[in-house]
């Protein structure tokens, strides 16, 4: 352990506490990405957050995608040399994101812009940090492993409800000393999520369709994770740890702090938005992710005013941010519209009270006791203030968010996905004086059903005309390009219909299943 803390003395000091205080000494950037959740289930978060000026931050428009991302990284002191952090970067922000931008802006008037967080392989914005941390992980596990701290490879294991799977197997297929396992509902993904799933290439990956549905997966996927005869067999006999990189895993956070960054340095570069002045930032919010990292950006030196949170019926987080009371016990989980925001329990929003709290571990601990005890927590008074300093929420429906998108591309000739929509729709209702950056999260064409009920008039949820519901998703998001004339279907989603299916396994989605696909796909 002093080995490993020596490590991460020789690049600097900054390590990561956990925030709910039980994980004991804090650890380098390398560990916190291996190990994803604390011991206790605490999250990590970085001692030390570095400060830019705005100056600094403008400068980062001179640097390509690649450079920007690096010079983050370096300004956060990770554990990893200057020359290491380069070229993992140059790896996950190349030219696989088919904008050499990476995240380019769009601007829809004078005060409206739109950061494209979908030009990467899977044409959504979790590619941001798919891309990035597998390269990270894969050269954290070797630094430990040459530091003789680490002795085995890892088998990730995700379920997904759609769009997490696909981006994780893009992220670490043919990565070094990982395995990938992704379970998804059979039947209960979009034609176009199977298809990219089951066509990916890559000789470390495998791809289950489970009998039932996402919360069938999730709950075994979980199971296993607690499975500790299983853990013990798999790493005396095939020498692997099984590990989860989801959405709590301070290396997918970190690569989502850069682009909002990077996003001001664009603005300022491109006229838009003078050197210093305040701009809002509105994110479709699911598990909290995506504007915590806006808010840490916030904190290093972006001159952001105020976060809209934006939600779609499964309202949870804007109820939060309006009452300061977080409450489950008599919610509902809502099929929406905007799929990849629908959740109940929301991961990060943990980290996020931690840091308004200041930091105080033990208010935490009591309220995630009270969250899983309860299914409801209040924070107290000062911590509320802070929460509605720095939020403002909004929930938007789904007749709503379809009329969006149609609004939207009456108006500005501009098409986009469910996600976006809902975010959009927020941002006109909480917006002020300031320029707003609206994240837009998804591709049009990764939900070409509900674009076009958008497009047609229909009702959320109703069905699709016959001859409509009998195309496949590429064939409908032709229909739906030529109709609109937006011909700008990635390639990754316009040639899925083509490729070959890899991966055709039905298995039950109880843990002896799942444990013995794993140890085939293992031993194969
Ligand atoms: C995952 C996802 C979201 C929600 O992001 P969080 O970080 O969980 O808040 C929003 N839109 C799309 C398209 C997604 O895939």
């Amino acid at each position: 352990m002093s080995e490993r803390i020596d490590r991460a003395a020789s690049f600097g000091q900054n390590l990561y506490v956990d925030t709910r205080g039980a994980a004991g000494e804090p650890v380098p950037f390398t560990e916190a990405v291996i190990n994803g959740l604390a011991v206790g289930g605490g999250l990590y978060v970085p001692q030390e957050l570095p400060s830019l000026t705005v100056d600094e931050i403008a400068r980062l428009a001179e640097l390509p995608y690649a450079e920007r991302a690096a010079t983050i990284y370096r300004a956060f002191n990770i554990d990893l040399p200057d020359e290491v952090i380069d070229g993992l970067m140059g790896r996950a922000y190349g030219d696989n994101f088919d904008d050499a931008a990476i995240c380019p802006i769009t601007s829809l008037d004078d005060d409206t812009h739109i950061l494209e967080l979908w030009h990467g392989p899977t044409s959504a914005f979790k590619d941001m940090a798919l891309q990035c941390l597998p390269q990270f992980f894969s050269a954290s596990a070797s630094a430990l492993r040459e530091a003789g701290a680490l002795d085995h490879e890892f088998l990730i294991l995700v379920a997904t409800s759609g769009d997490t799977g696909k981006a994780a197997l893009e992220g670490f297929k043919d990565a070094d000393g990982v395995r990938i396992g992704v379970l998804f509902p059979d039947g209960g993904v979009s034609d176009i999520q199977r298809k990219q799933m089951v066509t990916t290439t890559g000789d470390n990956v495998r791809v289950w369709a489970v009998r039932g549905n996402f919360d069938d997966c999730q709950t075994g996927v979980k199971r296993i994770f607690s499975d500790e005869a299983f853990a013990e067999q798999l790493l005396a006999e095939d020498a692997i740890a099984l590990s989860s990189a989801n959405s709590i895993n301070w290396g997918r956070l970190l690569p989502q702090v850069v682009y909002y960054i990077s996003s001001y340095a664009e603005l300022v570069a491109a006229g838009k938005v003078a050197a210093g002045a305040e701009i809002d930032v509105c994110v479709p919010t699911g598990n909290f992710g995506n504007i915590l990292a806006a808010w840490y950006a916030k904190q290093i030196g972006v001159p952001i005013d105020m976060l809209f949170c934006a939600s779609n019926d499964n309202r949870v987080l804007t109820d939060f941010i309006n009452t300061g009371t977080y409450d489950i016990s008599d919610r509902a989980f809502i099929l929406t519209s905007s799929p990849s925001m629908d959740i109940l329990v929301s991961s990060n929003l943990e980290r996020q009270l931690f840091e308004l709290t200041g930091r105080d571990p033990e208010a935490i601990r009591q309220w995630m006791a009270d969250l899983s005890e309860k299914r409801c927590f209040r924070v107290d008074p000062a911590t509320f203030a802070r929460v509605r300093e720095n939020f403002s929420a909004d929930s938007v429906d789904n007749a709503t968010c379809l009329a969006t998108i149609k609004a939207v591309l009456d108006e500005y000739d501009y098409l986009i996905d469910p996600h976006t929509a809902v975010a959009f729709a927020a941002a006109q209702n909480l917006r002020g004086e300031n320029p707003v950056l609206i994240a837009s999260t998804a591709h049009w064409a990764k939900f070409g059903d509900n674009v076009y009920r958008a497009l047609h008039g229909m009702e959320p949820g109703e069905a699709l005309p016959a001859d409509v519901a009998a195309l496949t998703g590429c064939e409908l998001n032709r229909l739906i390009a030529e109709e609109t004339g937006k011909d700008d279907i990635p390639a990754g989603l316009a040639n899925l219909d083509g490729m070959e299916v890899r991966f055709t396994d039905v298995i039950d989605g109880n843990v002896g299943a799942i444990e013995s696909a794993a140890q085939a796909f293992l031993r194969r």
